[in-house]
This record gives C-alpha cells, structure tokens and sequence, in this order.
C-alpha cells in the first residue's frame, strides 16, 4: 500500500473520445500541446509533478527570502554536502540550467562526452557548444526483455577502447545518468561505477554523475547488487558519490520538490568559474534563481526520497504496473524501474516504420481513447536529424506520490483497449520546423485516414 494518506485533493478532468479526439487534432497530434485541463491521468513526466508532503508545506513558511546568504542557503548546502560529501554546493533552478553552466565552464568547442546515456536535454547542451556526446550503453542495454538487473551500466571496454585511442585528449567528460533515463531508467550498479572510476582516473578525465534519480539508483543498488541489501539508501547514495567527482541533478526528480536543481563539486577552482556564470545568467550564487522557500522544500525533500518505505514502495509501484500492462498485451522493459515503465511501441505497432512514429501512435491513441498522457522516447524523440532511435519506446512516468493503485489500473483497462485495436493504428509525418529537442513543440499529421483523425 502507499506508505503516506492523503490530505489534499485535487478533481481529475474527465471529458469523453469525442471531444478528446478534436483536442488532439487542434493539439497537432502532439500531447505537449494538450492542455492539462483536459487530462485524466498524467504520466508525461515525473519531473516536478511531485506531491509535497505536509512537512514541506510548512518548510515554504521557512523560506528566507533574503538576497544574499539567506539562511535557506545554508541549510540546503548543509543537506547536499552531508548527502553527497561534495563541499561546493551550487543550487539551481532546474537540471538543464546547471547542464549549460557545467558544460560551458569545462568543454571546449570540438571535445567529447562519454556517457551510458546522455538525457536529451543533456546531449543538446552538449551538441550546443559544438561537442560530441557518445553514449555507450552496455550490451544488455540493447535486449528489451531480458531481466538483466543493470542495464543502466555503461559499457567498460569499449570506454576503455575510446579513451586510449590516439585522440583520447577530445575526451573532456564522462557522465554517468543515474538512474538512465533515455535509456528505460535501468540502474548503474555499484561495480559499474567503480570500474568506470578507475578508468577515468587512469585517463585523468573526470566523472560526472547526472544524479536526478540517485536514490532510486541507491534503491535498485541494494535489492539487486550482491552485498548491497543490508545498507540503507543513504548510505548507497553517499558510495555512489564518493566514487565521482561531481555531480548535478534536476532537483524536480528525487528532489521531491516541484522544482530545483544543484552542482555539486570537489573542485573549488571550477564550482567558482561556474558561480562566475550563474551570477550573470540565474542569479546570486546562494540562491540560483531559486526562491529561498524552494530551497526549504528541497532540504525536506531530500531526506525524505531516502526513506526505504517510500523507495519500496515506488519500486513494487513500478514492478506491479510493468507486469499489469504486459498482462493486458503490451510489451515492457524488463525490469521495470522506479520512475516509469517504457512500453516497446515498435513491437506493438510493427506495420509503423519508425520515421512513421509507431511509439507517437500509441502515445495518441491512449490519449484517445482515456485521456492518458504519455510521452514518445522513439524516434520523434532521439532521431533528429534524420537518425533513429534504437528502440521505439513510450514512457508512461510515474508522478511522485501522486496517484494511488487505482489511477494506475485505470491506465491498465485503458491499454488494454488500444493493444486491441492496435492494427489500426496509423503513423504520422512531421510538418513545419524542427528545432533541436522536436517533440515538444513538433506538429504531426497523421499519415492515412483512420482512427486517429476525427
Ligand atoms: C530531467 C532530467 C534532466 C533535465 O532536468 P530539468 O530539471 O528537466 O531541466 C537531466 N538529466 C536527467 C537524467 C533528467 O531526467
């Protein structure tokens, strides 16, 4: 059962096929365009869709608004240097700002990344500044069923292969995305880490984690990692920490907290040309465009997502709603995560090739059909330029605390009518422009008459 009880509430929006079906057609067949008033249950994101706990809510009272060295500020450094054991602490308002930070302050134009994955909003950081972002996935990554525990690894030998080859010197960053969002949000196992540790240290190339989801990674550390199971989350967090040498994360994930990012570093030299930035772009370095009472929400969120009831619980949530939908028909990643389970939309959907967007189809078919916001993680979302996303997955996340078993069996019933009527699902096109990160703003056209259009 959900370990907490519910104290405020909020209506779901209810409307019915017909008027969903002109909503999508205005919307472009682009769910980010739909507007939420018109969404029954939304599992587009786990990013800052959290549920504050009552605790929180009295932390906004807190909240020191002064400009410099509020008191906020210094409880927030306390709570993320007794975390992660990094003393620079660099709070911000979301992920992708301390991304563009990081990565203007350490990469030169022409230089590489090396990651398991790099997040989308990651990888266009990167590419902005004319830099190569190479993702390698461990081997397992590429078997979608199989129930290898961590798919989230990146791949040791061809990493060891790449920073010994004679250009090695372009290697600027290794990044380790815990969990690995992009790619099903599998974990990073400890020995992973370590390995990959080693290795830059021969190389002196130094290792980022993007840490977003490190306590769910601490979670699936300890029921999947040999000689983990007796350590509790914390303390898992703080070895994965202590094997990098810095970190950022957005905050909206395991931060508990509706928004919110940080950087946290060993190296002062670098932390002060990244406050240097953050002074001219986000704000005073102790508050990073964050109100002093975000900060409140976020030292009380961060003590609460490494509570071993909670992280059970997201877990087993997560566990039961992958083999739900695989009982209703629709193939999953195996095993499932913490933070959303990915649904294989090219499976599914084989008649749709995947410049088509089978994992689209499905995306608006559930919204179709029962007002289910998902998100496209295929080929609409990794293929820019032409390329193609090596698996055509939707992610159906999962909000922080937000809806209880029922919502969930509700999407279930609702799967199960689109796995039905799957064959005659029809793919899209895309028309007009295609900026960088497409699918948020991308307007489709679907490709034949059929169920899709009005
Ligand atoms: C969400 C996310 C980001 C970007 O953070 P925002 O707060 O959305 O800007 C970066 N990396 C990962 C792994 C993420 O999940």
């Amino acid at each position: 059962m959900e370990p907490f009880r519910i104290k405020a509430v909020e209506p779901i929006p209810l409307r019915t096929v017909e008027e969903r079906q002109r909503i999508l057609a205005e919307a472009d067949y682009n769910v980010f365009r739909v507007h939420s008033a018109d969404v029954t249950i939304d599992l587009l994101t786990d990013s800052g869709t959290t549920a504050m706990s009552s605790k929180q809510w009295a932390a906004l009272f807190l909240g020191d608004e002064s400009y410099a060295w509020a008191s906020s500020y210094e409880r927030f450094e306390r709570t993320v240097r007794e975390l992660t054991g990094f003393p620079e602490v660099i709070p911000i308002h979301q992920g992708r700002a301390a991304e563009r930070l990081l990565f203007t302050t350490l990469l030169c134009p022409g230089q590489t990344t090396v990651a398991n994955g790099h997040f989308d909003s990651t990888r266009a950081n990167i590419e902005q500044l004319d830099c190569r972002a190479v993702d390698l996935p461990c081997p397992e990554a590429a078997d979608l069923v199989s129930e290898a525990p961590f798919k989230g690894n990146i791949d040791l030998d061809r990493l060891r292969e790449l920073l010994d080859a004679p250009d090695d010197e372009q290697v600027a960053l290794v990044i380790l995305t815990v969990t690995d969002n992009g790619g099903g949000g599998q974990p990073v196992s400890l020995a992973n880490l370590r390995s990959a540790r080693e290795i830059c240290r021969q190389h002196e190339v130094p290792l980022l984690l993007d840490a977003s989801r490190f306590a769910e990674n601490a979670h699936l550390i300890i029921t999947r990692e040999p000689g983990q199971q007796d350590r509790t989350p914390r303390e898992v967090a703080r070895a994965m920490f202590d094997l990098a040498d810095g970190c950022w994360a957005s905050l909206k994930k395991d931060g508990m907290s509706n928004t919110g990012g940080l950087i946290a570093l060993r190296d002062a030299e670098t932390a002060a040309r990244c406050r240097e930035r953050l002074t001219i772009t986000e704000g005073f370095p102790t508050y990073g465009g964050l109100a002093g009472r975000d900060l409140e929400t976020l030292v009380q969120g961060l003590s609460e997502v490494t509570d071993p009831a909670y992280l059970a619980h997201r877990a087993d949530t997560a566990a039961w709603f992958a083999d739900a939908l695989a009982k209703a028909g629709l193939p999953t990643l195996r095993p499932a995560g913490c933070h959303a389970v990915y649904a294989d939309a090219g499976h599914l959907l084989p008649h749709i090739p995947p410049e088509n967007f089978p994992g689209q189809a499905m995306v608006c078919e559930l919204y179709r059909q029962a007002g289910v916001r998902t998100v496209e993680f295929g080929t609409l979302a990794f293929g820019q330029d032409g390329g193609q996303a090596p698996h055509e997955l939707v992610r159906l996340a999962l909000p922080r605390r937000v809806y209880t078993r029922s919502h969930l069996e509700y999407v279930v019933d609702a799967v199960k009518d689109v796995v039905g009527r799957a064959g005659e699902l029809t793919g899209f096109t895309i028309t007009g422009p295609q900026p960088p990160m497409r699918h948020f703003t991308a307007k489709l056209t679907p490709l034949e008459e059929g169920r899709n259009t009005p």
